[in-house]
């Protein structure tokens, strides 16, 4: 069997498999907790369901207009009005099977072989893979002064003749680091000026705490003609807890629009017509689920970090968005991929290793999870990395020994 020089080179999601090893354990009755996790744990907006089920009660599910619905594209139309003070039309607009599929397809409409893709480490476990699915060269940009937030000069001084677009993602999966306002102008400004692509995933806006927000793009684009370069990627995945329902899409110039509009049409055509009316009922719906779900990881991002300034040796810069925080474990271990699998084995407390976004010696725990198990699980990281915990744990009935040192 003869495999592709573009299969071989992809390696698997570690996040999904992770998350894969926990429902096995879990299927087996182990006590693992959940601290890697991807997504909100409240349920979808009433609106997404009464809007999909009306739609499947009808019993008439067709294929979809490729780029998306009238209504689908009406209601991205009212969220980046609302959201982003920019009022964009149709032809702006492609809806896909996922923020993901939009980033995937976008790439592939604009990227030709051995083109090169900044994006600042640490960077989402995706990007990386996605640009060498369509034969580009991924190059991560770690911030010089050794922080989460890339200065101007991190990125220029990475960009070559090669440079063909670069790829923000603020709030950061998985730093959970919302960059300021004036770093998104300097780029939006460097972009547009030189003609390179700039992909902002905005995946997490609506997830900020503390007062933090984040700052919008097109403020810096005066004209979003067929000249800008400004690709908005969007999504009903975690403001809406939508996970599952697979919508997501991407704001651009009408010329590019049409390109992934083009790659979906032969890919996956448009995505589903009921996940689509799912879509747009949580869209034009009543939007109280988003305050209230950025309240609750606003309570468990507070006991989150307690929990780990409560711990001697870790270190974290605190989170401002998203639904993760990202923990300097080196003094512990610098392998975080070893860490991991230690952990979970150990004490059944999933994490997520640093090296797979990009910076080794952390590890990636999540927030959006219940309170239990966050002061649990970090109870149990701590008594099994600490040098002076008590020589047992107990886990509900189960004892556990520390045979390491
Ligand atoms: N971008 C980032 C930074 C993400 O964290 C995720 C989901 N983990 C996505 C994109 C993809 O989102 P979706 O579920 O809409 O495909």
């Amino acid at each position: 069997m003869s495999i592709s020089l573009i299969g071989r080179g992809v390696q698997e999601s570690v996040t999904l498999k992770l998350n894969q090893t926990f429902a096995i354990l879990k299927a087996k009755g182990e006590p693992v907790i959940h601290l890697g996790g991807g997504e909100p744990k409240s349920k979808a907006p009433i609106d997404a369901i009464t809007a999909i089920a009306s739609h499947l009660n009808s019993g008439e599910v067709r294929y979809a207009p490729v780029d998306g619905s009238i209504d689908m594209k009406k209601a991205i139309i009212r969220y980046t009005l609302d959201k982003y003070n920019r009022k964009v039309e149709p032809e702006n607009i492609v809806a896909s099977s996922g923020a993901k599929q939009a980033l995937m397809v976008a790439l592939q409409a604009i990227l030709d072989p051995q083109d090169e893709v900044i994006f600042p480490a640490p960077y989402w476990v995706s990007y990386p893979e996605m640009v060498k699915l369509c034969g580009g060269i991924p190059v991560p940009v770690t911030p010089e002064d050794g922080s989460f937030i890339p200065r101007m000069q991190d990125i220029t001084q990475n960009v070559t003749s090669y440079t063909k677009a670069i790829i923000i993602n603020s709030p950061n999966n998985p730093s959970g680091a919302v960059y300021p306002a004036s770093f998104i102008k300097e780029i939006v400004e460097f972009c547009e000026e030189k003609s390179i692509y700039l992909i902002m995933d905005d995946i997490y806006h609506q997830l900020v705490y503390n007062g933090y927000k984040t700052a919008n793009p097109f403020d810096y684009v005066k004209d979003f003609s067929d000249n800008s370069k400004l690709i908005i990627i969007n999504g009903v995945s975690k403001a809406y807890a939508m996970t599952g329902f697979r919508i997501g899409w991407a704001v651009g110039n009408k010329k590019l629009i049409e390109v992934m509009a083009n790659i979906q049409g032969h890919q996956t055509s448009g995505p589903s017509i009921l996940l689509q009316k799912a879509a747009i009922g949580a869209i034009n719906g009543v939007q109280s689920s988003i305050e209230s779900l950025r309240t609750t990881l606003e309570n468990n991002r507070k006991v989150l970090i307690q929990q780990i300034n409560a711990f001697d040796g870790l270190y974290l810069e605190e989170p401002n968005g998203t639904f993760y925080a990202f923990v300097d474990f080196s003094a512990y271990d610098k392998d975080s991929t070893r860490l991991s699998n230690f952990l979970l084995e150990k004490v059944r407390v999933l994490t997520m290793p640093g090296i797979e976004f990009g910076k080794e010696g952390y590890l990636r725990l999540s927030f959006c999870g219940s309170i239990k198990d966050i002061i649990e699980g970090i109870e149990r990281i701590k008594w099994a990395i600490d040098p002076n915990s008590p020589n047992e744990l107990y886990i509900g009935e189960r004892k556990l020994v520390r045979d390491w040192s």
